[in-house]
């Protein structure tokens, strides 16, 4: 692979105070305006205590959603019922793109794989367009066909195994993207050849975080932290204006435990791609979820995990999966060519580097940063 080608209110009736240069209002309380203006105080009153309450009573909520636990964090007031809104739009995606789902758009795609074309949701086409996209871009080591090899060894479904290498050369040709047919005219996907299937476990959980993130949005919340099981999103800036400080989690401890922190200042996603999510362990080797497409075993190499920095999440997990089977020097000039990327790389000899417009801080001292 040739990577340096890449291709590249109220209205108030009211009179001046004093002089005519006081610079404050007051409000004119003639008894013949009182009474609306009381309604209007109530009302108001109202909403503020409700929306006080709807803040205080519920600052966030963690549901499990896409396999994984979701966390949605208001810094702003949020309306009723707004996280059962966000939650929605994050079980629609799942039942969309999940191959746990028989009725899933994903799962009718590969069980007409190689016969005929599929019309799809709108979301799934997105997410299908998009990760043709990185699949070409990183000459297939992101490849959302991986569905083949995912089944045969396991990982993460409670049958995992090491297949026979016969087995593995028998998948191989199936992992292909430039196989995958779009119809833009109808949103109808087809997979040329019976066998294949799509896989969306490196690129949908990041594409639900921007989801989420839109409809947060649209019901007017500025302030937000959305975190879909590490896929993470910070939305707008914090209330006192201080950066986002998000944990980068210890590859082999306990969830939560960090070996530091990077600063975020608005509007950014952060996803990581690990060893550390979903593996199993024979003979003291690890087996892990992220696959190397070219010869169908889990990639190996100097990474314990990978976290990519970008302005959506769908491109974050995506970058993330993608650089983790690159490896750092393919990975660093995948990251070249792509605009507004950032990342931290950790290594197995732990240590770590990053892009040069991470603000990352090192808290572990078992770990070293080698920038
Ligand atoms: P996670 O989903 O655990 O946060 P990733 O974003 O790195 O981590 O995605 C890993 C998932 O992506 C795997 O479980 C699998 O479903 C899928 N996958 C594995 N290898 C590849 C690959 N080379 N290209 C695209 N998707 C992959
Ligand atoms: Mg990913």
């Amino acid at each position: 692979m040739d990577f340096k080608l890449f291709p590249k209110l109220l209205t108030q009736r009211h009179r001046t105070c004093g002089s005519r240069d006081a610079k404050f209002l007051r409000v004119n309380i003639s008894n013949n305006n009182f009474a609306p203006l009381r309604l209007c105080v109530i009302y108001f009153a109202i909403i503020i205590i409700f929306f006080i309450s709807c803040k205080l009573s519920e600052p966030y909520r963690t549901e499990t959603a896409l396999g994984t636990a979701c966390t949605i964090t208001l810094y702003e007031y949020g309306r009723a019922g707004i996280y059962n809104e966000v939650f929605s739009r994050i079980r629609e995606i799942e039942n969309l793109m999940s191959v746990n789902i028989p009725a899933s758009d994903i799962s009718r795609v590969n069980l007409y794989a190689g016969k005929s074309y599929i019309q799809v949701h709108e979301d799934t086409f997105k997410v299908i367009d998009r990760a043709i996209f990185y699949a070409c871009l990183t000459y297939g080591a992101f490849d959302p066909t991986v569905g083949p090899l995912i089944n045969l060894w396991g990982i993460g479904k409670g049958n995992a195994r090491i297949p026979p290498r016969g087995e593995i050369e028998q998948v191989l040709p199936l992992i292909n993207w430039s196989n995958i047919v779009l119809d833009f005219n109808t949103n109808s996907v087809f997979l040329k050849q019976e066998g294949m299937s799509l896989d969306f476990g490196g690129i949908a959980k990041g594409y639900a975080a921007d989801a989420a993130v839109e409809v947060l949005k649209k019901a007017g919340i500025n302030r937000a932290l959305i975190n879909l099981g590490g896929d993470i999103f910070v939305l707008g800036e914090k209330p006192d204006r201080s950066s986002w400080r998000i944990g980068i989690q210890h590859p082999f401890e306990e969830r939560n435990v960090t070996i530091g922190y990077v600063q975020l200042q608005k509007d950014k996603a952060l996803v990581t791609s690990g060893i550390y999510e979903r593996f199993f362990e024979k003979d003291e080797i690890r087996y892990h979820h992220i696959f190397n497409p070219a010869n169908g075993y889990p990639t190996n190499n100097d990474f314990l995990s990978v976290i990519v920095i970008a302005d959506t999440a769908m491109d974050a997990d995506a970058i993330s999966t993608a650089v983790f089977v690159l490896g750092y020097e393919k990975g660093i000039e995948l990251l070249r060519v792509i605009q507004n990327a950032e990342a931290i790389f950790v290594f197995n000899d732990h240590s770590i580097r990053t892009t040069s417009g991470v603000n990352f801080t090192l808290t572990d001292n078992t770990f070293t940063f080698k920038n």
